[in-house]
């Protein structure tokens, strides 16, 4: 369904972001790269997907140059997905104002460049997809997460203005929003909370999921990787602006 396509996913060396890369790459588009992670696990990715860009995008001309490189080495950017992100949790008078700047700069500042860089050639081709990895707490607000819950509802406000902005073209703007997905963001919650509460890891999992995700099941990667896909399908293009949850209906209390 996406051959000819090319995407840019932020952060799409683990979880959720490596979770659509390859879903969009099953269909047939030519995928680069992008994040940190361990030289070996690096290695195996970069076999995966031979495109691959270690752009630190909490630095706005390194997001700049992340869809520069992206449209010399695939021949341009036709599917944006702003995934990469990061948490800090503590209560807001002790929490680091350096730790602030850096979510905000990650979680949001980074959409807005890498949506800005990438528009002018989406509108060129009247034709592209911009998926903005969002939360519930883009949506909803839990305590100690002042700067992510701050960025996720900025992402959200973001997603709805390029939506607007682009409305009457083939360029589409949504944000997902999932709720718990276990991945490597999420296991060192459940570690602190096994850690504090003296209780196993498994019980963290279980009381993390009961007090929030109705469900009390995790979302996975390659689910929110099938959303991805069908937004960039034709079926999808008057879905605009819309925060989609997949949260097992903790948005639904
Ligand atoms: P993860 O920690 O598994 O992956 C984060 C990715 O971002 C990694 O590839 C990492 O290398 C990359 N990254 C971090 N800082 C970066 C930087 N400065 N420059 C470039 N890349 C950077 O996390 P995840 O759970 O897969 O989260 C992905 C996105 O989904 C985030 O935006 C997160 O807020 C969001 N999200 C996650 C959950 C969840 O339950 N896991 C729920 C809602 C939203």
């Amino acid at each position: 369904m996406l051959k000819g396509k090319r995407a840019v996913v932020t952060g799409s060396t683990s979880g959720i972001g490596l979770g659509i890369a390859r879903a969009l790459a099953a269909q047939g588009a030519k995928v680069m790269l992008n994040g940190f992670g361990e030289a070996s696990v690096l290695e195996g990715l970069k076999k995966e997907f031979p495109a691959f860009s270690a752009a630190d995008i909490s630095k706005p001309e390194q997001v700049r140059a992340l869809i520069r490189e992206a449209t010399d080495k695939l021949g341009g950017v036709d599917i944006l997905v702003n995934n990469a992100g990061i948490q800090h949790t503590a209560p807001i008078e002790s929490f680091p104002a350096e730790r602030w700047d850096a979510i905000i700069a990650i979680n949001l500042s980074s959409n807005f460049h890498a949506i800005q860089a990438a528009l002018p050639q989406m509108r060129e081709r009247n034709w592209g997809r911009i998926i903005n990895i969002a939360s519930t707490h883009g949506l909803v607000a839990s305590p100690q997460k002042v700067a992510y819950v701050a960025a996720k509802h900025g992402v959200v406000g973001l997603t709805k203005v390029v939506a607007l902005e682009t409305a009457t073209t083939g360029i589409t703007c949504n944000a997902i929003c999932p709720g718990w997905v276990l991945t490597p963001l999420v296991q060192k919650q459940v570690d602190a909370r096994a850690a504090q509460q003296h209780i196993s890891v498994e019980q963290a999992k279980v009381d993390l999921l009961s007090e929030k995700q109705p469900s009390k099941q995790f979302t996975t990667p390659e689910q929110i990787g099938a959303l991805a896909v069908f937004l960039c399908s034709d079926a999808a293009i008057n879905i605009r602006g819309a925060a989609l949850p997949v949260d097992g209906a903790w948005t639904a209390q």
